[in-house]
């Protein structure tokens, strides 16, 4: 039911627009074809996110575990978001050991974690903010954070926050193009590794999202 309903907003406010120009109500032109677009590209990416979480909780993604180098994939993720940072005014600082073990990963995955949870950082933290990437190592585990010092999750809103279309401020979320299933699927990807994802956050503060990664053998 809530897939039906997710999937049915972008699409009526497509039919919306259509029935408008045609009823003459509304002219084809360039910011109403933009707003086409915006709803189609909303549409396209919940089906695509929807795809990936069955799978994933079917457990039918098929990982290439491989020993990699935390830092190499945390540094390749971060030089693909300077622009925006830099566009934003917010300054990312790294905190990663140079010692670190090697983990047991599949590479693409737990970018497309770390690649997500800067994307949300990003998309709630104001301009001059900061946001840090740190690992360290904790038993035979290495942990990822990506913190923030942006809006922060109202507390009563954290316990829910992995759940799928689950958002703070669904009328914001949904102007910014978020489809709600971004943090399931990161949950699911840490967690088809063996590891696990908890956030921490404070309001007006700032949140904190950490991930385990199992050290290679
Ligand atoms: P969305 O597609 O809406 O970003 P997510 O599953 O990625 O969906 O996130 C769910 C909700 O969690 C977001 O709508 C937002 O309200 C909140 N959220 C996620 N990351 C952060 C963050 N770093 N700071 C504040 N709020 C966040």
């Amino acid at each position: 039911a809530d897939v039906a309903h997710e999937l049915r907003t972008p699409l009526s406010n497509i039919r919306g627009y259509l029935e408008a120009i045609r009823d003459q109500v509304m002219k084809p032109d360039a910011a109403t074809i933009h707003s086409l677009n915006e709803e189609a590209s909303l549409l396209s990416r919940l089906i695509n996110e929807l795809q990936e979480l069955s799978l994933a909780e079917a457990g039918e993604l098929k990982l290439v575990y491989q020993a990699e180098d935390v830092i190499e994939l945390a540094s390749q993720a971060v030089i693909l978001w300077q622009p925006q940072l830099k566009s934003k005014d917010i300054s990312l600082s790294l905190d990663l050991p140079d010692n670190l073990q090697l983990v047991s990963i599949d590479w693409q995955r737990v970018s497309q974690v770390i690649h997500n949870l800067l994307e949300n950082a990003m998309a709630h933290t104001g301009r001059g903010g900061t946001i840090t990437v740190a690992a360290s190592k904790q038993g035979s585990w290495v942990e990822i954070s990506v913190s923030d010092t942006g809006e922060g999750i109202p507390a009563q809103d954290l316990p829910n926050i992995f759940e799928r279309f689950y958002r703070v401020d669904r009328s914001r979320a949904r102007a910014t193009g978020g489809s709600g299933l971004g943090l399931t699927i990161v949950r699911r990807l840490v967690e088809a590794h063996g590891g696990i994802i908890t956030v921490q956050s404070e309001l007006g503060k700032g949140s904190c999202f950490s991930f385990t990664l199992p050290i290679a053998e």
